[in-house]
Order: structure tokens, then sequence, then C-alpha cells
């Protein structure tokens, strides 16, 4: 492994606490494991019934990672908001939210054409899971983060800024993700930083089930001719929570070129 491929951000995060949501696999396990190598204290937040979460946080501390679950199913009233103050209390203050949990509802993609395929039950998942999970998680830590004066990283998509995408519904909740990042930067203001990064393919469990060809299309789409580690995304993410503090509002796309 190159230099570069270990990140060139050398933050040091130590005293700093962050809760990641979807932080049991993909780029919000790397960015839990990012945060926590740096030094920083981190709740990893997972679905109550994902066994591969508890082998996860053990792994990391194992490594020495200090990293505490936060079981909670972001897509839930009151569960999502409970899971945040939960995690709160036992890191015992908030610098960094990463609203990364998501959802496609769906494992092969369905073509705009196909709007029978788009029932209200895949609507209300992809829109609880990937807009209303955001929402909730940052309102239940936005008190702790103006104390601290801290910052929130939304995981959206190119799906949501009119890159391809496995549905509508999907490709709607990263566009309002895309919305409500510059919202909540206006309402959170001066106090918290709010930005996101807008992904393009990356190589993570979420593309686990694609086919061959629908893989190759995506690859051959990208200039970079690849899809992204996990951990470059987490490196960007890194970055938009530690990084320079007069970015605020944005939505950072890393598609490698598409
Ligand atoms: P992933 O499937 O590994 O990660 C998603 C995680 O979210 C999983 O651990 C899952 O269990 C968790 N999750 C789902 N619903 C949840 C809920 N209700 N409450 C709590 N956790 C929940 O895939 P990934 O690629 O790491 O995806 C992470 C984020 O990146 C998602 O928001 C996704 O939309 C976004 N994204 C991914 C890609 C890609 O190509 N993989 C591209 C653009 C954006």
């Amino acid at each position: 492994m190159s230099s570069l491929d270990q990140g060139l951000l050398s933050a040091d995060l130590n005293g700093m606490t962050a809760i990641i949501t979807g932080g049991a696999s993909g780029i919000g396990l790397a960015t839990v494991e990012r945060f926590a190598s740096l030094g920083a204290r981190v709740a990893l937040n997972h679905l109550p019934d994902d066994p591969t979460a508890v082998e996860e946080i053990e792994r990391l501390r194992t490594e020495g990672l200090d990293v505490i679950g936060a079981p909670g199913d972001v897509s839930k009233a009151g569960l999502a908001e409970e899971m945040v103050c939960t995690a709160i209390a036992e890191l015992g203050r908030l610098d960094i939210l990463v609203n990364n949990a998501g959802t496609p509802a769906t494992q092969r993609p369905i073509p705009f054409h196909d709007l029978d395929s788009l029932d209200e039950d895949r609507w209300e998942k992809i829109l609880q899971t990937n807009l209303m999970g955001t929402f909730r998680c940052a309102h239940a830590a936005a008190n702790a983060l103006r104390t601290s004066n801290g910052a929130i990283v939304n995981v959206a998509s190119i799906a949501g800024i009119g890159g391809s995408a496995s549905s509508i519904a999907y490709a709607a909740s990263k566009a309002g993700i895309v919305n409500m990042t510059r919202n909540l930067a206006k309402g959170l203001a001066p106090m918290v930083r709010v930005n996101a990064v807008a992904p393009g393919f990356v190589l993570s469990p979420w593309s686990a089930d694609w086919s061959d060809e629908q893989r190759r299309n995506t690859i051959a789409a990208t200039w970079l001719g690849r899809g992204a580690a996990p951990s470059e995304i987490a490196e960007a993410i890194l970055f938009l929570s530690a990084g320079p503090k007069f970015v605020n509002a944005h939505t950072l796309v890393i598609d490698g070129g598409r």
C-alpha cells in the first residue's frame, strides 16, 4: 500500500468523539476505523439485528481502537433520536456526526420507466432511512454539536445530483440530503458546520449482488476506470469533519470523474 492509499490527512482527533450511522460495513466502517485510528472515541451505529456489527466492534477494540456500539434503526422515529442521545451520554460529548446509513431498498436497479415497482412501501423505506434518518440524527445531535462547535457530514450520492441511480426514489432521497445539507448548515450556523459527500461507485457490500454487466458498465462510465475503496470516501469525510473550518454547506462529489 502506498502512502497515498493510506490517506494524506493526519488530523489529531484525540479527545474528540463521533457517531457514525450505518457503521458496521462499507463506507461507515472505513470511517469508524479512520476516525478511531486518529484517536477519536467513536460510536458505531448499526441495525440492532446486524450480527456483523458485534464482530466488527470486537475486532476494532482488539486492535486498540476506542469504539462503542450504538444499536438503533435510524428509519424509526423515536428510536433514531434515542440511539443518538444514548451514544452522546456514553461518549460524554459529541464533535462529529456522520449520517451514512442508507438503503436502495432493492437488489436490482429499478429502471426509471418502471413506475409500478416504486410502491408506497419502497418509497417509505428509502425516505425513512436515507432522508428522515439523516434529519432525526442531526436533530438529536444538534445541541451537543452546538456546544462543541462540531460538524455533521451527510453521505449523499451522485444519484442525488443527476447521476445514475438504483431508482427514482433513491435519487430523490439523496437529492433531499444535498438540499437538507445546505439548509441544516444555515440553520445550525455559526456553531455547527454541515457538509456532504456524494460518492460515485464504491466497492462496498452495497454492490455485492450486482451482475458483472452492471459492474462493468458502471466502471466503464467512471473516467478513473475503477470503483472507490470505502477508505477513499472516509478520507473525504475526515476532510469535511476536521479539515478547513471555512468549508460549509458544501457537497463534495467523489466519483472518479463520470
Ligand atoms: P453498505 O451497505 O455497506 O452500508 C450501509 C450501512 O447502513 C449498512 O451497514 C446497513 O446495515 C446500514 N443501515 C441500513 N439501514 C439502516 C438503518 N435503518 N439504521 C441504521 N443503519 C442502517 O453500503 P455503503 O456503500 O457503505 O453505503 C453507505 C452510504 O453510502 C449509503 O448512504 C449509500 O447510499 C451511500 N452511497 C454508496 C455508494 C456505493 O456505490 N456503494 C454510492 C453512493 C452513495
